[in-house]
């Protein structure tokens, strides 16, 4: 059957259409402004915790100066003098952290499921995973693997040109996998040629990070490695089909994920094959304190491979994980196919418990953080967004901070993984990462004490990025009912 608009609609659709066009041409206000509390130039937080991101303690009711878009100076609030004209914000009973710098944050997210329509597709979250990333305090995101590229360029520009809020995007190139691809978004290389042709392009489409992938061949590896640091950027990988130390031999920058995806230890595994059933057999069968792991851990340290923890993504799939309270926090932002389907693969992975071994996992996952880090090594963390969808941009973050102290980690030390590390590895810790005069006001203001209890951090309430005060709040409610959608 054919409808026909009625007159009257037509009526209406191109008076709306006018209005666009008139809309349009309006000199533009600032964009931004619906999400920004504080845009003073001079600001004041008194009477405020400081977690500085270096992983030392607290420093309680300090008084910190912000001076167009820089940290000023820091101090007792007793002594501190404050600036004429500044904007004063009594934060008694709230603390202050640097802005995160989340390592593993893709601008996508894994489509909604139907018994019929089962496999993993991704949809570009251009719109609102920026905006939830800002929210939880991410103020500089590496995104870790697009699928398109060209859009996740377009969106760092409109950041960068403060059209759009969100972080400070390091984009990365499509993946960098081999054959075959995993889901139909990505594009399998023909080897090592390929590979170079591949990062040399869009390198010069402004591409600043590489990821590898599961399948990679040795050889396109070898190659991808080189070409990037030929145009001095750096590589991370999500591998299978080459374990950890043979990559941090041929001069990988970073390793996703942590040992739960490493096949090294997998017997019988062939030479540039990704296996099958390793996670399962690790579980199983793998000591990580033995001396084979420790020997790994040692060589990542040597050649200042980093590792990104991503343990919210690996608690999405432990039956009974991620805790109730979470989801429902994110709730409100999804599209309500995505909801239900979330429900329903959360409700499946828990009728499969018994024969789970995902809760076993993830514990020897943070056990082999908390080694990797004591031998020195850099411990980074993002939130990686995709599995089934239990993981939105910026809760997973917020998470992901709880699940680094469930690991073992103090707060303080938690906070400086997703902060001063961060930095460190992207060659920006002059400018971010840490709280000190002089640096970039990157910040995250919480109610609540973090240092005494981590789950502050899921009480965000300003985002200070160069300076200007985000409403993590407004942020939420701007992408309401729209993951999964756009
Ligand atoms: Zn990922």
């Amino acid at each position: 059957m054919v409808r026909v608009m009625p007159r009257d609609s037509l009526y209406i659709l191109c008076l709306s259409l006018l209005s666009a066009i008139a809309l349009a041409q309006t000199p533009p206000s600032n964009p931004l402004a619906p999400y920004i509390s504080v845009s003073e130039p001079v600001i004041a937080l008194t009477h405020v915790e400081i977690i500085d991101g270096t992983g030392v303690a607290p420093v309680a009711d300090q008084t910190l100066i912000i001076d167009h878009g820089k940290i000023a100076s820091m101090g007792p609030s007793a002594s501190a003098a404050i600036p004429a004209g500044a904007r004063v914000l009594d934060l008694r009973g709230h603390a202050v952290y640097p802005g995160l710098v989340g390592m593993h944050e893709h601008l996508f997210y894994s489509e909604p499921r139907t018994h019929a329509l089962n496999s993993l597709i991704v949809s570009d979250s251009a719109d609102t995973a920026p905006r939830l990333y800002l929210a939880a305090g991410v103020t500089t995101a590496r995104t870790t693997g697009s699928v398109e590229p060209y859009t996740d360029l377009e969106m760092k520009k409109e950041i960068d040109a403060g059209e759009m809020p969100g972080p400070d995007l390091d984009v990365t190139g499509p993946y960098l996998q081999g054959d075959p691809p995993l889901i139909p978004q990505m594009h399998a290389l023909a080897g090592p040629e390929d590979a170079r042709r591949t990062i040399d392009y869009w390198v010069s489409e402004g591409v600043t990070s590489w990821k590898a992938y599961m399948t990679i061949t040795p050889d396109e590896l070898k190659a991808a490695i080189e070409a990037v640091h030929a145009h001095g950027e750096k590589i991370t990988g999500h591998l299978c089909s080459i374990g950890f130390t043979e990559a941090a031999r041929m001069g990988i920058d970073d390793l996703e994920h942590g040992i739960a995806v490493d096949t090294e230890f997998f017997p019988g595994k062939e030479e540039g094959k990704c296996p099958e059933g390793a996670a399962k057999q690790m579980a199983g069968s793998l000591d990580v304190s033995s001396a084979a792991v420790m020997a790994m851990v040692h060589e990542l340290v040597s050649r200042h491979t980093a590792v990104t923890s991503t343990l919210a993504v690996f608690e999405s799939f432990v039956p009974g994980g991620p805790p109730m309270d979470l989801l429902l926090r994110e709730q409100n932002s999804m599209v309500p196919a995505a909801w239900t389907s979330v429900l329903t693969t959360r409700a499946e992975i828990e009728d499969n418990a018994a024969r789970s071994y995902e809760a076993t996992l993830l514990k020897k996952e943070m056990q082999f953080e908390r080694e990797f880090a004591a031998a020195g090594g850099l411990l980074l963390a993002g939130c990686d967004p995709t599995g089934y969808g239990a993981v939105l941009p910026g809760f997973g973050d917020e998470r992901n901070l709880e699940l680094l102290v469930q690991a073992g980690f103090t707060p303080e030390q938690a906070i400086q993984i997703y902060t001063r590390n961060g930095a460190e590895f992207l060659g920006r810790e002059d400018r971010i990462g840490t709280i000190a005069a002089g640096k970039q006001a990157d910040l995250v203001v919480v109610s609540g004490d973090p240092a005494e209890d981590i789950k502050a951090v899921e009480h965000v309430e300003i985002v200070f990025k160069d300076g200007v005060g985000f409403d993590s709040a407004k942020l939420i409610d701007s992408v309401q009912g729209m993951v999964g959608l756009r």
